[in-house]
């Protein structure tokens, strides 16, 4: 019997997951049908409801369910309690275990942009959203002693500090308001700057004056492109890297929860650049759909 793995999402039109997913499946035999799944959040309990049959071997959980899919399953990993947040979904028997793989995603990242270097202590991140708890939750696990989070609406910020009050008791995590003066004052004193917000996903735009970046930075975008941040801080002369390693990972951890098999991660990378070069831009973590489709070329590597 073919298996089943769904991508369930609002909307969920074209998918980096499901090319990377599916050239996985294939290279290593596994006889396993990713699909798309767009259920609006009403509909989520009974897709969460079907994901229990035997046909299936999991599930990936994307915007806007990944928060409202906890209370509808059986088991959290830690990862998935400690942010609250689950984005892969997998069975045991018809209980549903719920892990978040945006947090190793993003240490593999984290580590890629570190590179050799000696891993900082300081970060401000830039946005509070699904995105930023992983980030936040993967940088007290990696040790981060100090850590800023701006986002538009302050409240959101200070929630996601208040979240994490327990886990980061040791450690210095603060909400700031987005002014512009007092990002530039915390990038001065810090090491690492992580875009978590979708600004620059849609529009050839930066979430902060170049002017503040500077050569000594580590720059990570979520945003799986060459955004303009990503640009503005090359040409700074900082370390640079987009969301793509994250993506990439966090598709191979949830390949290995689901098939107990090591991911094949050149052919899954291989699907992901071949889907990107045939306009598919939608993934885990970002808004699908029409509206999303041909806006990012002023931001790819081409422009
Ligand atoms: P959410 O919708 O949960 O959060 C969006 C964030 O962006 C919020 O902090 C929001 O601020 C901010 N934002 C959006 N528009 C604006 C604006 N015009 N001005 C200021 N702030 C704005 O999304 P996610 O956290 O899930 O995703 C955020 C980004 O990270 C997306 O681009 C997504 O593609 C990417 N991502 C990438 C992943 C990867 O694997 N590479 C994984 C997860 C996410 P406010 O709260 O004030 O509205």
């Amino acid at each position: 019997m073919t298996k089943r793995v769904v991508l369930i999402g609002h909307p969920v039109s074209h998918s980096l997951s499901a090319a990377m997913q599916q050239a996985a499946f294939d290279k290593a035999g596994i006889d396993a049908r990713y699909e798309l799944w767009d259920r609006a959040p009403i509909e989520l309990p009974t897709a969460i409801a079907e994901v229990r049959g035997e046909s299936f071997l999991g599930a990936n959980v994307t915007i806007p369910h990944k928060e409202r899919v906890v209370p509808l399953i059986d088991k959290l990993t830690e990862e998935a309690q400690a942010t609250g947040a689950v984005n892969t979904l997998t069975r045991e028997g018809r209980r549903l275990v719920g892990h978040n793989t945006d947090v190793p995603g993003f240490v593999v990242a984290l580590d890629k942009l570190v590179g050799r270097q000696k891993m900082p202590r300081q970060a401000v991140v830039l946005g509070a959203g699904g995105g930023s708890r992983a980030v936040v939750y993967g940088l007290i696990r990696a040790g981060f002693q100090r850590v800023v989070i701006f986002n538009r609406h302050l409240h959101r910020a200070e929630g996601l500090v208040k979240h994490f009050g327990r886990s980061a008791a040791h450690m210095d995590l603060k909400a700031m308001p987005w002014h512009d003066s007092i990002i530039e004052s915390e990038i001065a004193k810090t090491k690492v700057l992580i875009n978590a917000t979708s600004i620059g996903l849609n529009e050839d735009v930066s979430p902060i004056p170049g002017e503040v970046l500077t050569g000594d930075l580590l720059v990570l975008d979520l945003i799986y492109s060459r955004t303009r941040l990503l640009r503005d801080a090359e040409s700074a002369g900082a370390v640079a890297l987009d969301g793509e390693t994250m993506l990439l990972h966090q598709g191979a951890a949830a390949y290995a929860l689901w098939t107990g098999q090591a991911a094949p991660l050149e052919v899954m990378q291989d699907a992901l650049a071949g889907a990107r070069a045939q306009g598919v831009r939608s993934a885990e973590g970002e808004p699908a759909g029409d509206a999303v489709v041909g806006l990012g070329e002023a931001a790819s590597p081409a422009s």
